[in-house]
């Protein structure tokens, strides 16, 4: 059996692994079996980025929006009649869980009757043969690949399979997908799916789409990474219409578009995980009236998106104003600011302000303020024992990255004011040196015996500390012009030397032990 859990693993994200072992969790304590199916597991397969993660369950998962939101999942809607929970797992994962299930569909345009079914039932129901797979997630068969049409084959040789011959005319969104993934992938569709493809549009079947799978399409238009390719091709294909009657491409913010795709990459590459979806949304609709883009929004599935759309506006009004108020009155307040709020709202502030003070803000938050880190003095902090081994290490790093944010702590003497009181006591000085082997030693040479671990001590001479001892001296002479916790790192040094005085007292213990082996040798050779 091919184990494509390692592939899984290989290719989610750190945050999509987790948001699978969430999932799997959470439907493992329900009893449920649990899969990753549709888009996910052609992406993992095709290395496509994974952009979200399908799952489909045998049993009802709207049973389990307690146990998500306990887990930590965000429940961004729930579609009672399909028995699907779109959900947003921990680190902005984007995730639905649909129930296994077989669809009828009894009369176009009529949405389809549904029973719940098994898992290779359910992917009879799906669109094409590269959607139709499923990764067991369940114990025993975990890694499992389940493909009864062969979408894997299809996956090789780069084409949109349908699974049967009524494919688009069951559902005719299905026409606006193969468009979607035609034109994402650049895949053409195969020969004989071309030709239905084209039967149903001649045959204006698109006029049967529900609104649910109106709502659906948009919204997924909304996550593709390059809307404005796909929106290209619907406009072409005559889909851009059915799915608003009024869009075109002429009503869509392209600059918009375009500036959101540049600056979400400058946050990704800084670390942020921006939900664009809300944006996208805003200038792909841009010149359409309010009553238009009201409508669009009520059919959209994720009530969360759909609500973060319609409050993007606002919001970004409302942070604009926070960071020309008191509030982000120095750099450091502003970048505490920026950094607490959804990082969807600095994303799309950053492209919509016409205010320069806001615009040079969110500036320097990505760039300039970003290289003052590079300013941490490390030297002094080290010096003073405030290394990240400390648990208060990262709350001392980040108030010294404030003040260098706001131009405070430029000389040493400022950064040593800040920092001594912040540092740790110094470390226990070292056990002291085991003198009774020094005494041993002695007391063998006296009696004319070798003894082998004495013997070490007395090559270093007399005088000579032992190189344990000798260690907090190096240290102490290296940091003894400086700081205060030089003069206490001295302290260590100090002991040993004062032992060399006192050579009873260490001596006692040490003699007991290691005495008697010599004395019987010296016995023996005499
Ligand atoms: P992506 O999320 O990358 O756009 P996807 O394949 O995951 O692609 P979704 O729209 O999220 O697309 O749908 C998830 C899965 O649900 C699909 O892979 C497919 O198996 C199934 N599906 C969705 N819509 C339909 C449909 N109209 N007919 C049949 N199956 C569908």
């Amino acid at each position: 059996m091919a184990d494509y859990i390692y592939t899984m693993e290989l290719r989610l994200s750190p945050q999509q692994q987790r948001g699978v072992t969430l999932v799997q969790d959470v439907a493992r304590n329900a009893g449920m079996n649990l899969y990753l199916t549709g888009g996910a597991v052609r992406d993992i397969i095709t290395g496509f980025p994974i952009r979200d993660l399908d799952f489909t369950v045998q049993g009802n998962p709207l049973k389990l929006q307690k146990e998500f939101e306990r887990a930590g999942a965000i429940i961004g809607g729930a579609d009672d009649y399909f028995g699907t929970l779109y959900l947003t797992l921990p680190g902005a994962v984007r995730a639905e869980i649909g129930s296994a299930r077989i669809e009828r569909h009894e009369k176009t345009g009529k949405p389809p009757v549904v029973t719940p079914a098994t898992i290779i039932e359910d992917l009879r129901r799906r669109d094409f043969s590269v959607n139709a797979m499923a990764l067991s997630l369940n114990e025993g068969s975990r890694g499992l690949l389940m493909d009864p049409f062969n979408g894997a084959a299809d996956i090789e040789l780069k084409v949109l399979r349908v699974l049967h011959n009524y494919a688009f005319v069951e559902d005719p969104s299905r026409l606006i997908r193969a468009s979607r993934f035609a034109a994402r992938f650049h895949w053409p569709l195969e020969e004989r799916t071309q030709a239905r493809y084209d039967s149903a549009k001649e045959n204006n079947y698109i006029e049967y789409i529900t609104d649910h799978a109106i709502g659906y399409e948009i919204e997924q238009l909304a996550y593709e990474d390059d809307p404005l390719n796909v929106a290209r091709v619907f406009e072409k294909e005559g889909w851009l219409k059915v799915l608003s009657p009024h869009w075109t491409t002429a009503k869509i913010d392209t600059n918009g578009l375009s500036q959101l795709m540049k600056t979400r990459q400058q946050m990704v590459d800084l670390g942020y995980i921006p939900q664009p979806a809300p944006a996208m949304l805003h200038f792909l609709t841009a010149r359409l009236t309010e009553k238009e883009s009201t409508d669009i929004r009520k059919m959209i599935p994720r009530r969360d998106l759909a609500e973060a759309w319609r409050d993007l506006e606002d919001h970004a009004k409302e942070l604009s104003k926070r960071l020309t108020g008191k509030e982000a009155a120095t750099p450091s307040r502003t970048w505490k600011l920026l950094s607490s709020v959804r990082p969807e709202m600095v994303l799309f502030l950053a492209i919509t302000t016409r205010q320069q003070a806001v615009a040079q803000k969110i500036k320097n938050f990505f760039t300039k303020w970003r290289e003052v880190q590079q300013k941490i003095p490390l030297p002094e902090m080290t010096e003073l024992l405030i290394t990240p081994q400390l648990p208060e290490y990262p709350k001392i790093a980040e108030d010294v990255f404030m003040l260098l944010l706001d131009g405070k702590m430029r000389s040493r003497t400022e950064r040593l004011n800040f920092l001594k009181p912040l540092a740790p006591p110094p470390p226990p000085p070292p056990p002291p040196p085991k003198r009774g082997r020094g005494k041993a030693a002695a007391a063998a040479a006296a009696a004319q015996v070798p003894a082998p671990a004495a013997g070490k001590g007395k090559k270093k001479g007399k005088g000579e500390p032992p190189a344990a001892a000798a260690a907090p001296a190096v240290a102490a002479k290296a940091t003894a012009k400086t700081a205060e916790p030089a003069k206490a790192a001295a302290k260590p040094a100090a002991k040993p030397a004062a032992q060399k005085t006192e050579p009873k007292k260490p001596a006692k213990p040490a003699a007991k032990k290691p005495a008697p082996k010599p004395a019987k040798a010296a016995k023996k050779k005499h």
